[in-house]
């Protein structure tokens, strides 16, 4: 057996036990310091001290001998926290670092394992880092490789950890898919609401080109009317309203069986701004806006549009809103977290 260098000039006492490692070497260290950095240790320790005459030797199995000595400078360490330098040196031993600050309830140490071996994930090694974040159980990492397995699936396909998986762990092979399923599924809904926020967002700013265009009081004049001239208000949408409006008002076909789509359009959006028109009936001077309000004080509308009427409105608000010159705080700051997320979701 060989004794390596140990641990016993890190404190005045000398050391009065020693570590066995898997290929035989030993490390010399003290009880009192490793039995109060981690419970498990402190259960060994004590049962082994309590032996005949024998001194106190500990075995720790299972890994290398440079984690097991990097394990126990930790556990003199006492600081909590590892330190840039220290992280490096340990290297690829973290992976062993972690199963053993798991295996022997060292928190802190663990935590800084997972932190690191996360940090040094790569698509080989993804799989078989998963089935270490499940035994360890370490969900930080476990997530992260799930998030990489589904984001790099080729070069994860490629690794040795996942044939082994599928030649030899149905049930890890079954996880894994289940976990890219997920991922897919939650791509495509965000997806899709991203497609209904941005359409949300051109409604609602339809809306407010609408009554730009067709201002209230009944004495003021359009601030739109001259389709040709250039609109003054900022990202107005206005000039593609005037020219499905003039098409509206000379199409042939609006009234035809079948229809025309440029103008079933226009007539959903005036549908749309009278649903959420808030204009005294006889001041709005938007077209069909007096018929459409007359028409749904007739009949419920279906659940879908009125889903589709609060959302617009929200947007249409909120667009309006940010456009004046001075905004409160607290709206701009609801738009911008509100195109925040359009954005990421994007
Ligand atoms: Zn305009
Ligand atoms: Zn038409
Ligand atoms: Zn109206």
């Amino acid at each position: 057996m060989t004794i390596c260098a140990g641990f016993d000039s890190y404190r005045a006492s000398p050391a009065d036990m020693r570590v066995v490692t898997s290929d035989g070497q030993s490390i010399a260290a003290h009880s009192y310091i490793l039995a109060s950095a981690s419970p498990v240790l402190e259960r060994m320790i004590d049962r082994a001290q309590r032996g005949w005459g024998a001194e106190c030797t500990i075995p720790v199995l299972g890994v290398s001998f440079d984690a097991v000595h990097a394990f126990i400078h930790f556990l003199y360490s006492s600081k909590s926290k590892v330190v840039p330098a220290e992280e490096e040196a340990v290297g690829a031993n973290w992976t062993q670092l972690l199963a053993l600050a798991h295996a022997y309830r060292v928190g802190w140490l663990k935590r800084a394992a997972e932190a690191a071996v996360s940090a040094r994930l790569t698509p080989e090694r993804a799989v078989d880092m998963l089935k270490l974040a499940r035994l360890c159980d370490a969900p930080r990492l476990y997530m992260r490789c799930a998030r990489l397995a589904a984001k790099e699936f080729a070069a994860v396909e490629q690794s040795d950890g996942w044939r082994f998986a599928r030649r030899h762990d149905a049930a890890l092979e079954l996880e894994l898919l289940t976990l890219l399923e997920d991922a897919d599924q939650r791509n495509e809904r965000w997806a899709r609401e991203r497609a209904a926020q941005e359409a949300c967002r051109q409604l609602g700013q339809a809306m407010a080109s609408l009554e730009h265009i067709f201002p209230g009081e009944s004495g003021a004049k359009a601030a739109c009317a001259d389709a040709d001239a250039p609109c003054a208000r900022a990202g107005c949408t206005c000039r593609g309203l005037q020219v499905l409006m003039r098409h509206f008002a000379t199409c042939a076909r609006k009234m035809a069986p079948g229809g025309c789509a440029r103008c079933k359009r226009m007539l959903q959006l005036f549908r749309l701004h009278a649903s959420v028109c808030d204009r005294p009936d006889r001041a709005c001077r938007v077209p069909l806006c007096s018929h459409f309000k007359a028409k749904s004080q007739m009949g419920k509308a279906d659940k879908t549009w009125r889903l589709l009427v609060k959302k617009v409105t929200r947007a249409k608000v909120m667009s309006s809103m940010a456009e004046r010159k001075v905004v409160p705080e607290v709206v701009a700051e609801s738009w911008a977290r509100y195109n925040r997320r359009g954005a990421k979701l994007r």
